[in-house]
């Protein structure tokens, strides 16, 4: 759901009352199979209307999956007719209301357990795995993210076990073709100030992540980073001013978290949408932090090297060129961390980089 409007669209939509009758989870891993396409409708078969403008395709597969409530009513009709005027009044909303060109999310899990295409060409862009539609789910993430909403509002009672079953079936699907790991998938509040996916559901994600593994293989422990804030000091504040400069901040390198800094965190947590706190947090790193790897240059590749450097004497020149001599140090630090051995810094390495 869309930061800021969960109000707005809940009363668009609303329909009969949450009934309160949200079926217990299997919280029992799922039994690994091979991971055949889930049923995913597409625009044509629940009547779409056509996007107001062309859509734009990312010529790259996401880093990431986020997961969205809808903040609409828990209904009991658990129809595939009623997962369709869902999609229907949501692609309303989106294009009558916030006047975006489509539906925001790329897909809707529905509390029977059905599954739609959101915007345009997300499936045909999931069955090709290399591309990537511009979305408009989570401010900050939308060229990056995977976007599924699931029908109904997750603060207080659990989804439907049909319905939990069916993001699992779908989260597996799409980290099978966009080469995602189960630690990839995350909550909506991860990156912007907001309540969505709700207390319930966002309290599910370690299970979800765990039950997508089971299906796909792979790791599913997320990230977990530091909380910096004015007056720290160190290679991590260093870190950090690299990766704002990056985003456009003219703040000084010099490993000292001052007003400066405080100040290029909040407008950067602001532009993003994120809370605007001036602590660098979980929603802000998510939020900084993008994959490099053999042949990126720039800020994010000095910030992976001044760690390097700090963790295990790397001796690497900070120059923001990630070379052999770089792609060697990040394996090495992998593997001393337990982690994939692959030369790719993507969140998960980062966060581990800055412990
Ligand atoms: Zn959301």
């Amino acid at each position: 759901m869309v930061l800021g409007h969960d109000l707005r669209r809940r009363a668009f939509l609303t329909g009969t009352l949450a009934a309160g009758a949200a079926a217990a989870l299997p919280l029992a891993a799922a039994t690994p199979a091979p991971a055949a396409e889930p049923g995913i409708a597409d625009c044509a078969t629940w009547g779409a209307r056509q996007p107001s403008s062309p859509l734009t395709l990312v010529p790259a597969p996401p880093h990431k999956i986020i997961v969205h409530h809808t903040a609409t009513p828990n209904v009991t009709d658990l129809s595939r007719d009623q997962a369709f005027r869902l999609a229907r009044s949501m692609q309303n909303w989106a294009m009558d209301d916030r006047r975006w060109i489509d539906t925001g999310q790329h897909f809707t899990v529905s509390r029977g357990g059905f599954l739609v295409e959101g915007r345009h060409g997300s499936l045909a862009a999931l069955r090709g795995g290399a591309q990537t539609v511009e979305s408009a789910h989570c401010t900050g993430q939308n060229t990056l993210a995977i976007g599924i909403e699931n029908e109904g509002t997750y603060s207080a009672v659990d989804p439907r076990g049909e319905q939990y079953a069916a993001l699992v079936e779908l989260c597996a699907q799409i980290c099978g073709q966009y080469r995602l790991r189960p630690y990839q998938i995350y909550g909506h509040r991860d990156f912007n100030a907001t309540e969505c996916p709700g207390d319930r559901l966002y309290a599910l994600l370690p299970q979800l992540r765990r039950d997508v593994a089971a299906r796909t293989g792979g790791d599913p422990t997320a990230p977990v980073w530091p909380l910096l804030h004015n007056g720290d000091t160190g290679d991590r504040v260093r870190a950090l001013q690299h990766l704002l400069v990056r985003r456009g901040a003219t703040v000084g390198v010099d490993g000292s978290f001052g007003p400066a800094t405080e100040q290029a965190v909040r407008a950067f947590q602001t532009q993003v949408t994120a809370t605007s706190d001036g602590w660098a947090g979980n929603q802000t790193w998510h939020q900084l932090v993008v994959p490099v790897r053999r042949g990126d240059s720039g800020e994010g590749v000095k910030a992976t090297q001044l760690l390097l450097n700090a963790r295990r004497g790397a001796g690497l020149t900070v120059d923001g060129d990630f070379g052999p001599g770089t792609e060697a140090a990040v394996a090495g630090f992998q593997s001393g961390a337990g982690l994939t051995s692959d030369g790719l810094v993507d969140a998960r390495t980062f966060a581990r980089l800055l412990a």
